[in-house]
């Protein structure tokens, strides 16, 4: 089938898709507006160039050609799940899901092991993505894996700052969107809580000389802990308690500076893991987002640069 996709100076923008009749449904109520003519039908939608280039991409050539052309990145995947999803093109949804599932992973386990994926050096996402996450995902059924990578996808909204999440954020397309009010309220209690977080996993892993200290005469682990639970008392409310900041400050305590032994270092380290894990699970508690359908985030059509 050959689809053809010609994008019309109009306000808002919209593409044009020129389709084989053979190969439509021609009473798919989605077709109801199609214009019939000597080349074909003709079908007049509001969705970006953008999202439709990489659902077409995916589906001529499958996902391979993404891997083919750079690595794998968020807005392209975002794209062809958008469409996949208006379109009802399940089995694309679904592969898009699976990849996007590294983004934002349902297990702590799969967290780190994506964390490349997150860093600001990522050319695979950028953090403002996470307003686009939250609204594709909500517009997803919530007992599927949307639902599942909600938590995550919600984590990293609430890293923005405040006036990118109140503001909202563009799509590589040019499309601005804004969260809906509930996922607004959700976002900004989730960023309080993540502040209170970060601070009491910063106490957790500086109280008291753990057992096992192998400090030895010449050392004190108590000194030292005692220096640099003061020295990074401040830095902690930094409100990403599942970000790398503490694991790297207990990796900087067995320097000249601070001169931890082995074996303390050791028991931070699983301080450390199991207060990630503790706020992990409190991210994925309770009764899960979604399951009301916010007035959806609403994508502010026709602002495109
Ligand atoms: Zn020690």
């Amino acid at each position: 089938m050959t689809v053809i996709v010609e994008r019309k100076r109009s306000r808002p923008p919209t593409q044009v898709l020129r389709l084989e009749e053979l190969y439509v449904d021609i009473e798919d109520p989605m077709m109801k507006d199609a214009r019939r003519d000597e080349n074909g039908l003709e079908l007049h939608v509001t969705d970006s160039a953008h999202d439709f280039k990489h659902l077409l991409h995916i589906l001529y050539d499958g996902f391979e050609y993404m891997k083919s052309v750079k690595p794998m990145e968020f807005c392209d995947l975002a794209s062809a799940a958008r469409l996949a999803h208006k379109y009802s093109i399940f089995s694309i949804l679904n592969q898009c899901l699976e990849h996007l599932e590294a983004f934002f992973p349902s297990t702590i386990d799969d967290w780190d092991k994506h964390e490349s994926l997150r860093a600001p050096s990522s050319r695979s996402f950028s953090p403002q993505n996470a307003i686009e996450a939250v609204i594709l995902l909500r517009s997803l059924p919530p007992t599927g894996p949307a639902g599942a990578m909600l938590p995550a996808a919600y984590y990293l909204a609430a890293q923005l700052p405040s006036i990118v999440i109140s503001t909202g954020a563009r799509r590589v397309d040019g499309t601005l969107e804004t969260l809906a009010q509930p996922d607004l309220d959700h976002v900004y209690a989730l960023q309080k809580e993540l502040v209170v977080d970060a601070v009491d996993a910063h106490s957790a892993v500086y109280k008291g000389v753990p057992e096992g200290c192998k400090a030895g005469l010449f050392r004190s682990c108590r000194a030292g802990l005692e220096r640099a639970e003061k020295d990074f008392r401040r830095a902690a409310v930094h409100g990403d308690p599942l970000g790398d900041a503490l694991r790297l400050e207990i990796v900087g305590l067995a320097g000249d500076k601070y001169r931890v032994c082995g074996p303390c270092i050791a028991a931070l380290w699983k301080r450390e893991g199991e207060s990630r894990k503790k706020i992990w699970d409190k991210l994925h508690e309770g009764p899960r987002r979604g399951e009301q359908p916010a007035d959806s985030g609403k994508a502010a059509g026709g602002k495109a640069k």
